[in-house]
């Protein structure tokens, strides 16, 4: 925990949200028992929409998967549509209550909390200094990106219906785990490719070490976020408290 970020190289900045720019209480207490409680309902009205079709093709392969590694998943009936409806559900909260990244259940959520972002009945949550943060970063002609579990869908809706407004004018791009893990080094040599960036320009801030870790194997420069609510972790890796220390 020496040194100091090398501030004159650092171009961008790469923000995780759970943990880091969001209570992690959110996720947990808000928007996972919203998308358990909506997942019927939702399918009820969308079952046939192409996209809505996507991800039940990519939750039924998952579930194949779970099948042949002896994890005993709920049965997957697709006989009528009303077996479908129920397999669906019972997969969803069965891959939820192990808090699964996988994408066809993080692009199905995505879609459920968009229509609760929709109706006013879901306002996305974010630490008091996160909104001052990336107005500052902006105007230091730094970029900020997020690279989060949650679908770039569910990212875009957490930032545009925050309790602090609007605050996607700030962010310059989303990835999800469609660009790969995020305890994964080749995701972060991705997007540092993707933003035309050297990994060494490049600040990764998340409250997970073993992310870091990849981060840094990469060649990013990483900031480990201890917010309130989190498991206090063990690590090498630059601490801070709150965003108001990155570039004040
Ligand atoms: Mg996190």
């Amino acid at each position: 925990m020496t040194g100091a970020l090398r501030n004159d190289s650092v171009r961008a900045i790469l923000l995780d949200i759970e943990g880091t720019t969001t209570p992690l209480e959110f996720v947990y207490k808000t928007l996972f028992p919203y998308a358990r409680s909506h997942v019927r309902q939702f399918l009820g009205k969308h079952l046939s929409s192409s996209e809505v079709r996507a991800d039940i093709a990519g939750l039924r392969k998952e579930h194949m998967l779970d099948t042949r590694q002896g994890r005993n998943p709920p049965l997957f009936s697709q006989d009528t549509p009303e077996q479908e409806l129920e397999s669906v559900v019972s997969y969803f909260e069965w891959l939820m209550e192990r808090d699964r990244k996988c994408m066809p259940l993080k692009s199905l959520q995505g879609k459920i909390w968009e229509e609760g972002y929709q109706s006013g009945e879901l306002l996305g949550q974010v630490f008091d200094d996160v909104p001052r943060a990336l107005e500052r970063w902006q105007e230091q002609k730094k970029n900020t990106y997020i690279f989060s579990s949650g679908s770039v869908l569910a990212q875009k809706l957490l930032f545009a219906h925050t309790t602090a407004g609007d605050l996607t004018r700030h962010i310059s791009q989303y990835f999800d785990t469609t660009t790969g893990s995020k305890t994964d080094k080749q995701s972060y040599q991705k997007i540092a490719n993707v933003l035309h960036r050297l990994p060494s320009e490049v600040v990764f801030v998340s409250d997970v070490t073993i992310e870091l870790d990849a981060a840094k194997s990469a060649g990013m420069q990483t900031l480990l976020c201890v917010r309130p609510g989190n498991p206090q972790p063990v690590s090498t890796h630059l601490l801070i408290r709150t965003l108001d220390e990155v570039f004040p």
